[in-house]
């Protein structure tokens, strides 16, 4: 038998904490063309954050990969990519598997549409379904208003559904903090 608390333990050590505090807070700063966000989970000894490029790029890496003085990261990928011919651009992917955003459509996926996720029985199972078919469309509709929405609001961005019973689509979704999607919850059970 496994116990809870070592299960727990497991899935940090596969996913990360989110619920953990940073070791520093380097919220703001910018080291080459990165812009530190806010912090995105601890895994192991690491810290995780999330970090705007120039190019506008959101992407996800290990904090010391970026803020040390040996640390090779300097951007989301595009720096790199800049010194590639057009010809090898187009072979390359969205570029965003490792960016919270991904994240946000991947999770959304699986709640709707993998009856092994932990969340699918008040999604999936209820009729919820995501209308996006692909990453490449709900980029599409969704980016600018989550990068504005993030800027605003710094951390703790996350899809939102108007109509809580309504499928995952443009029409019926918004951005939210945390704190907001909460607050929406509690209405809904009076
Ligand atoms: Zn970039």
């Amino acid at each position: 038998m496994i116990s809870e608390l070592t299960r727990q333990k497991m899935r940090e050590r596969m996913m990360g904490n989110k619920f953990a505090r940073p070791a520093s807070d380097i919220s703001g700063k910018k080291y080459n063309r990165l812009t530190a966000i806010e912090f995105y989970k601890r895994k192991g000894k690491f810290d995780y954050w999330l970090f705007r490029c120039d190019c506008s790029n959101f992407v996800v890496y290990r904090k010391n990969n970026v803020t040390s003085t040996k640390g090779k990261t300097k951007s989301c990928g595009c720096l790199s990519r800049e010194n590639l011919t057009l010809g090898t651009l187009s072979t390359i992917t969205h570029g965003m598997s490792d960016t919270k955003f991904y994240y946000v459509f991947k999770t959304m996926k699986n709640r709707c549409e993998n009856p092994k996720s932990e969340k699918y029985y008040s999604y999936g199972a209820r009729g919820i379904k995501c209308l996006w078919n692909s990453f490449e469309e709900f980029k599409k509709d969704m980016y600018e208003s989550y990068v504005k929405h993030l800027e605003e609001y710094g951390r703790d961005t996350s899809i939102d559904r108007v109509d809580v019973n309504g499928n995952y689509c443009k029409e019926n979704c918004k951005w939210a903090t945390a704190k907001e999607q909460a607050n929406n919850k509690r209405k809904k059970h009076v």
